[in-house]
């Protein structure tokens, strides 16, 4: 049922009297209305787009004295700037790259199903990381090709009765650190080899950090079971004095008893794997055009670029067209690791692929793109900022630039790394690094390790946008060429005191700045006038120190603080004046307030932002 409509009042009679606070009341702000718009453009067509003579911008930009003509290339900054004239916000026109990214990012939810979780062996140089990586791929991926030839393409894949595992081909956690660095995150789970006979070595405490810096789950392989020497308790020990709790010693860490060269426990390795799989419930949608990254690449004679790769997402299909690095190409033919064609290939899935006209970068991504147009821009748009690339802004972390990233808010600690001379020199530059974190400040030491800076480490801190810490030990000659190429902050020192001198420093510009403020002044109100469009203005005098048109005024009437605002105008009789000292009259206006009253008071207040101490 309808309700009876309640009875219309009759339209009140407009007044056609302004009243004096209408006149004064600034005017109501009127939302912006955000406007997409592709810079740069020329004057003319911004004109068109926001349908006016183009003479008009020209005179508006003359009154804030930028000269322009019709067809000169306007830059961001002017235009957002004329669109606020004229009530639109700017919003910067994706780029193409960008519009297809962001295509990419959409998800559906329902069409999600688990894919194989990615793996990548780390540990100490002989422990046995190779000779198991064969041992699961002979196994599996061999006897289900009775004869059949695998060949290298950067990663293999088993498949389990459980489900299916992608392993990736080059052990070791310099090269999972160097595609972290390079912005790739394509392992799920590390398997941390640590030889039963040998124990934890240096090179496993290291991959350890490299592993817990990306956040990677790490199961442990027990290798070497089958020798007589092999100590599993002793290891297990050493794991959990490094942070890895057995689970059987009721920590969270599984640690599988395997050996590569008789073959025991490797089902049960792979099916701890495929559990832990599930825990993190690894997801993707086959469904949707592919992404990934670039294992490898070569030039091949006779077959041009041939890329070796991993989807992430997506299927990837033969007549696709795909942007990698600055290359693009439509996908020719795919092979899989047995050398067999494919014609598509769904999530975590390694494959060798032909097609692109160039040969693109271990760790570049590749992103399928609708048509060749499309894949054409991209790569070229790629290869012209790649010319610009100087001017583009770093992304690793400098101890100077610290201070500077916080108050911006992109980091609330510091990422260290360390490397010292001995054992207890590293321990007394940890701890007293240590100390200097406090509530608001994060110190996070990625690794800590005796020895020259290397490679690895520069790697791990350029992927971990992390400052490396040298006491009495040097930089290899690839770590310094490295550290200098992508920009790496590495300091060196001889004296303890000064690498913690120069990290206080540092982080004191992380501490949220104190604000201290300082009376400068006060006066008293002895007279209320009002100028027409200004508005209330304080005639005083001032009785203390100084008024300066820099502070802040404050009213006080009585013991009551009435209202605090930028001070807006200080006149000495009719002259603007910066300020005012004691036993001088003045007017002044204080903003957002006009109710002054003979007998206020008046304070001018300074207030300084001071970077706390430790
Ligand atoms: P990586 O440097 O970690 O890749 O180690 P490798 O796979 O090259 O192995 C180093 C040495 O250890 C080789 O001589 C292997 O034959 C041997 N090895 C690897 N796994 C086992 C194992 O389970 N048992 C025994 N007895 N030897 C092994």
């Amino acid at each position: 049922m309808i309700a009876p409509k309640p009875p219309v009042p009759a339209p009140k009679p407009v007044e056609p009297v302004v009243s004096p606070a209408a006149v004064t009341a600034p005017p109501v702000p009127v939302p912006l209305k955000p406007l997409s718009v592709k810079v740069p453009l020329t004057v003319k067509e911004l004109a068109e787009k926001l349908s006016i003579s183009p003479s008009e911008p020209i005179k508006r930009l003359l009154g804030m004295k930028i000269l322009v003509t019709i067809n000169q290339l306007l830059t961001e900054e002017t235009v957002a700037t004329l669109l606020k004239l004229y009530g639109y916000e700017y919003q910067r026109m994706p780029t193409l790259e960008e519009q297809i990214e962001a295509s990419h990012d959409v998800e559906d939810r329902s069409k999600l199903i688990p894919r194989p979780p990615i793996v990548t062996f780390m540990g100490h140089v002989d422990h046995g990381k190779t000779s198991l990586l064969d041992a699961i791929r002979k196994s599996k991926v061999v006897e289900t090709e009775a004869g059949g030839i695998t060949q290298h393409i950067g990663a293999y894949q088993v498949t389990l009765p459980k489900g299916s595992i992608s392993f990736l081909d080059t052990p070791g956690h310099e090269a999972f650190t160097a595609m972290r660095a390079r912005g790739a995150h394509v392992t799920d789970i590390v398997v941390l080899v640590v030889a039963a006979d040998d124990g934890v070595m240096p090179q496993t405490a290291e991959a350890i950090d490299h592993a817990k810096a990306a956040d990677a789950t790490i199961v442990v392989a027990l290798n070497k079971i089958d020798k007589p020497s092999a100590n599993p308790d002793r290891v297990k020990k050493q794991l959990a004095e490094l942070g890895l709790q057995p689970e059987d010693w009721g920590g969270k860490t599984i640690v599988v008893p395997v050996s590569a060269k008789t073959g025991d426990g490797l089902d049960h390795l792979l099916e701890i794997i495929l559990l832990e799989a599930e825990l993190l419930e690894l997801k993707a949608d086959p469904t949707k055009p592919a992404r990934g990254i670039v294992l490898e690449a070569e030039l091949s004679k006779g077959r041009g670029a041939v890329a070796h790769m991993l989807v992430q997402n997506g299927t990837l299909q033969v007549g696709d067209v795909l942007v990698s690095g600055t290359y693009w190409g439509r996908v020719r033919a795919m092979l899989d690791e047995r050398g067999h064609p494919r014609k598509q290939a769904g999530p975590s899935t390694p494959l060798e692929m032909m097609g692109l006209n160039g040969v693109p970068k271990a760790g570049d991504s590749f992103l399928v793109v609708p048509d060749e147009r499309q894949g054409r821009e991209v790569a070229l748009r790629r290869q012209e900022e790649m010319q610009g690339a100087k001017t583009t802004p770093r992304r690793t972390i400098t101890l100077e630039e610290f201070h500077r990233q916080l108050e911006a808010g992109r980091v609330k600690s510091l990422n260290l790394l360390l490397k010292a001379d001995v054992q207890g020199s590293l321990e007394a530059l940890r701890d007293s690094l240590e100390k200097l974190a406090g509530e608001e400040v994060g110190l996070k030491v990625l690794h800590a390790g005796v020895g020259d800076v290397t490679e690895p480490d520069v790697l791990l801190a350029e992927a971990s946008n992390a400052v490396v810490i040298g006491f009495h030990v040097g930089l290899t000659q690839e770590a310094e060429a490295l550290a200098k190429q992508e920009q790496v902050d590495v300091r060196l020192y001889r004296i303890i005191y000064e690498a913690v001198a120069d990290i206080r420093a540092a982080l004191e510009g992380l501490l949220e700045p104190r604000l201290v403020e300082t009376v400068l002044g006060r006066a008293k109100v002895l007279q209320l006038f009002k100028v027409s469009k200004v508005g209330a203005i304080a005639g005083c005098q001032v009785i203390k120190g100084k008024i300066t048109r820099s502070a802040i005024g404050r009213i006080i009437r009585g013991q009551e603080k009435l209202h605090q605002g930028k001070i807006e105008s200080l006149k000495r009789f009719k002259d603007d004046v910066r300020e005012v000292t004691e036993g001088m009259q003045c007017g002044l206006s204080i903003s957002g307030f006009s109710d002054y009253q003979p007998e206020d008071v008046i304070e001018a207040v300074e207030v300084q932002s001071v970077a706390q101490k430790l």
